[in-house]
């Protein structure tokens, strides 16, 4: 991978360079949250010192290149997971806001009886919001199971379907386990059903080309802070025959056509879910996250970060008692561990005393920890700045944790 050159992207990466306790960081929880380059801090100080003015609407100058910039983003996004169009495009504060806005919205079609599908390894952004809907209608969470290397058992998904499916909401790459989910051939069995799909996509996004006109799913979901972007900007991609019957999510300003005391209507797509002021700053900066991410390419950031995957995995297992949770086939840079029966909070923090950053914990996943009878693991997670030496200096330092523990 000689075109592949990691030092000089880390430079673009202030954070990868500071010291914790004194020794280099090794930022390894990139699962939860990825770092941010330059690039994109510029973008929201040019947007904070040059353009600051609320979008849509505005007449003065500022306003308009606001908006252009907003607006510039969400082609960029367009283009970054194929979607058809960017009035299929609404900008959410986040991966878990843009799932609950389908449950919300698209859930207002739901009758009693009616079984949604998820699997046993959702993140709860991807369960509660479902449950929400309990409030109001009767519906059931129906669960695909999954094997002991986490590959879920797809035959007991097709026998999942009946005549009160009413939706599938899976995840593409599981936050714990990594395992990458054949979405495709799920989202294609349940179209065969007539049965809309959501993919939950945060965890995809930044390791892998995603093309949504591809899959066919009906809606993806996913967050910039993920990407290396900025916190606070998620994206609901959604099919148009949906997004223009489903009804508004929340309302309030830019979402509207007119109003009065006696009838309100509605903004066109996108707006129409996009009520308030919108985080137009960082969803500016977002663009320039994948503007930064296009050109080094995701064919090569995958390769890359399989690399340290599989050199990772093979050096952790030389290690007595260790077990590592998710074994799939197709499983992307995120390695769930223990040490023996040593608890993973005791490890995650003897590690960050020796500068490495992972997360312990049930990692929003606490059904699947059920399934895996356990209470937590600790995460390790690799993102594209990543390197070798760090997965050494890690490797090295669960050894020094586990004969600590021992
Ligand atoms: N879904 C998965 C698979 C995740 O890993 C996460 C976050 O870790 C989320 C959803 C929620 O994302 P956010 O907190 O950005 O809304």
């Amino acid at each position: 991978m000689e075109s592949y050159d990691v030092n000089r992207l880390r430079a673009d990466f202030p954070a990868l360079s500071r010291k914790v306790y004194n020794r280099q960081l090794v930022y390894l929880d990139n699962t939860a949250t990825s770092q941010t380059p330059r690039q994109v801090v510029k973008s929201i100080e040019h947007s904070y010192y040059n353009t600051k003015a609320n979008v849509h609407r505005g007449v003065h100058t500022l306003s308009q290149e606001m908006t252009a910039l907003q607006e510039a983003a969400r082609e960029r996004v367009r283009g970054w997971v194929n979607a058809p169009s960017t009035d299929e495009v609404i900008f959410t504060r986040g991966t878990t806001e843009a799932i609950n806005l389908v449950a919300a919205s698209y859930g207002t079609f739901f009758k009693d009886g009616d079984e949604i599908i998820v699997s046993v390894m959702e993140h709860h952004a991807n369960i509660v919001p479902w449950q929400l809907l309990q409030n109001r209608v009767n519906v059931k969470l129906r669960v695909i199971p999954m094997d002991d290397r986490g590959v879920l058992d797809l035959d007991a998904y097709r026998n999942l379907f009946n005549s009160h499916t009413a939706m599938v909401a899976v995840a593409h790459v599981s936050n714990v386990l990594g395992t990458v989910n054949p979405v495709a051939e799920m989202i294609s069995e349940a179209h065969s059903h007539g049965v809309p799909v959501l993919v939950d996509g945060a965890q995809a996004v930044a390791h892998q080309r995603v093309d949504v006109k591809a899959l066919d799913c009906d809606f993806y979901a996913f967050s910039s802070h993920k990407m290396y972007g900025p916190s606070g900007v998620g994206v609901l991609y959604g099919k148009r025959e949906l997004l223009e019957k489903m009804p508004p999510y929340q309302g309030g300003g830019e979402m509207i056509g007119n109003v009065s005391f006696e009838h309100t209507t509605f903004a066109e797509l996108p707006f129409k879910f996009e009520a308030g002021t919108p985080d137009f700053i960082d969803i500016a900066a977002f663009k320039s996250a994948i503007d930064y991410l296009q050109p080094i390419g995701m064919d090569a950031i995958a390769a890359h970060e399989h690399e340290l995957l599989e050199y990772t995995t093979s050096r952790l297992l030389e290690i007595p008692g260790m077990r590592i949770f998710g074994t799939a086939p197709d499983k992307d840079a995120i390695i769930s561990f223990l040490i023996g029966d040593a608890h993973h909070y005791d490890t995650g923090m003897l590690l960050d005393k020796l500068g490495i950053a992972v997360r312990t914990g049930h990692h929003c996943a606490e059904p699947l920890m059920h399934r895996l009878g356990i209470e937590g693991t600790v995460r390790a997670s690799f993102g594209l700045y990543n390197t070798i030496e760090e997965c050494d200096t890690f490797i090295a330092a669960v050894k020094r944790v586990a004969m600590m523990l021992a």
